[in-house]
């Protein structure tokens, strides 16, 4: 951790908040900021941080796009997600232009593709300030230097060494809340750009960890989720030798936490070290996400996967076999360049074999700079449209028998809000992270409640709390 920079940005949110204060003087009002988040967990999390920095500097946090300074924290993922944020750069202008004390700004994934900065730079003159991935710590800092600068204020760096914590956080909910436990990836899958954007791997020291969870419990935080792109290397790197299975012993240890969850877990790294410590914990929810991505050797090995089919059905029946009630979910791509029917059977022979509780299926989308990009062989689109409606049926199939298999059962939820189609309602998440609704008011939120689940929606429950 880096003391002397969290100084350096507590100074910088002194000076930042002077100019808030002058512009709340012009506009007779607390001036508003919103932070949109697109992608991942990670993404929120960071957007926790960006929200904490700006409710430090004096702005009021809105939902609302129509704000004094919005900044959208980008995904690059997919191209579907760079073509949103373009979209919706247009309707900001339009904010901006009946609101010219409005600031823009941009930061997160996509930021760190030089050819997305440079169409900003060029088409979106009224973008203000533009960062990547890596030095989001320094958002104070970048938040003076656009208030004191003309023009579009741009820094992106490649790579960066430093964790800086302690920054202010405005946590979502007040009950759960997100823990990076490291940074980056090392695993190049081929389709994949977050090694490139998000850099190589690096892990938080897991006294660090231990200390901001336990902060987090004495604020009044009962569910931590442990982040990272490839969780199961957790360790590597670090001088004192320790594995993910060992930290989540250690995060087990700390009163006041109930639950742990992690996100996300490469099945080539997963250990039977790992497999025993949740099968032997109380507080490690039921719930692995476990991401297949594709069920034929051959593409798993273009993808640089690292682990064939048979290894990922038997992975998945290990883990079953040692914690019998758990949920186990997936990311499945469908249209991997040179994949074949042939192919897209053998993922759906896995979504048979594994019987997967959910699984998140998506059409592979090109990104450039990959080396699947490159490759000549992809695949048409009507063919990936038919062979990713096969998939789909199969996935929903499997996932509503799944389900059913809890109805009638009583389990403990967590309650993290009022309904949202009902108020007469809330929702409460289950320790194998499926939802169920029932009747209650909003004093149960973040209250953990046993609640009967009388009958299965296919990818919910409504239930009854049970006294
Ligand atoms: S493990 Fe593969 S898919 Fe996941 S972030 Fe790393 S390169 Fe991307």
């Amino acid at each position: 951790m880096s003391n002397r920079e969290a100084d350096l940005q507590f100074e910088y949110m002194e000076k930042a908040s002077a100019f808030v204060d002058e512009l709340a003087n012009t506009l007779g009002r607390i001036p508003t900021a919103c932070v949109v988040t697109f992608g991942c967990q990670m993404n929120a999390r960071d957007s926790e941080k960006l929200s904490g920095i700006l409710k430090k500097i004096g702005y009021e946090l809105i939902d609302s796009e129509n704000a004094d300074f919005v900044i959208y924290n980008t995904c690059t993922v997919r191209d579907n997600a760079n073509q949103k944020v373009y979209g919706r750069l247009g309707v900001l202008n339009g904010y901006k232009k009946k609101n010219p004390h409005m600031k823009i700004a941009l930061c997160g994934c996509m930021m760190q593709e030089t050819s997305a900065v440079e169409r900003i730079r060029e088409s979106y003159h009224f973008v203000d300030l533009i960062f990547g991935t890596h030095n989001i710590y320094k958002f104070a800092e970048l938040i003076y230097t656009m208030f004191v600068s003309d023009s579009m204020v741009v820094d992106i760096v490649d790579g960066n060494d430093k964790i800086v914590e302690e920054l202010p956080t405005e946590r979502k909910y007040p009950f759960k809340s997100g823990v990076n436990i490291m940074y980056g990836c090392n695993n190049f899958c081929t389709y994949c750009i977050v090694p490139y954007v998000r850099g190589r791997e690096k892990s938080r020291e897991p006294g660090d960890i231990i200390r901001e969870i336990e902060k987090l419990s004495k604020d009044g935080v009962t569910e931590i989720m442990l982040l990272g792109q490839n969780v199961n290397s957790y360790g590597r790197g670090l001088s004192g030798g320790i594995t993910f299975a060992q930290l989540l012993s250690e995060v087990e240890r700390i009163d006041g936490i109930r639950r742990i969850r992690f996100m996300t877990s490469h099945p080539k790294d997963l250990s039977e070290e790992l497999i025993s410590v949740m099968a032997g914990s109380d507080k490690i929810c039921r719930h692995l996400h476990l991401p297949l991505q594709a069920g034929s050797d051959r593409i798993l090995k273009a993808m640089n996967r690292n682990y064939s089919k048979e290894k990922y059905i038997a992975l998945a029946a290990r883990i079953k076999d040692r914690i019998p009630d758990i949920s186990i979910t997936t990311d499945i791509m469908v249209g991997f360049p040179g994949e074949t029917d042939k192919d897209v059977d053998e993922t759906i022979d896995v979504v048979r074999k594994v019987q997967f509780d959910n699984a998140f299926t998506f059409i592979y989308s090109k990104r450039n700079g990959t080396p699947a990009a490159a490759m000549e062989n992809q695949v048409e689109e009507n063919v990936v449209k038919e062979n990713f409606d096969r998939v789909l049926k199969c996935v929903q199939e499997t996932a509503r028998m799944r389900a059913k298999r809890f109805e009638g059962r009583t389990m403990e939820a967590l309650v993290e809000g009022v309904n949202e189609n009902d108020s007469t309602l809330v929702t409460g998440r289950l320790s194998n992270n499926m939802l169920v609704h029932f009747e209650g008011s909003n004093e149960l939120i973040g209250r953990y409640v046993k609640v009967s689940l009388d009958e299965c929606k296919g990818f919910y429950y409504l239930g009854r709390k049970v006294f």
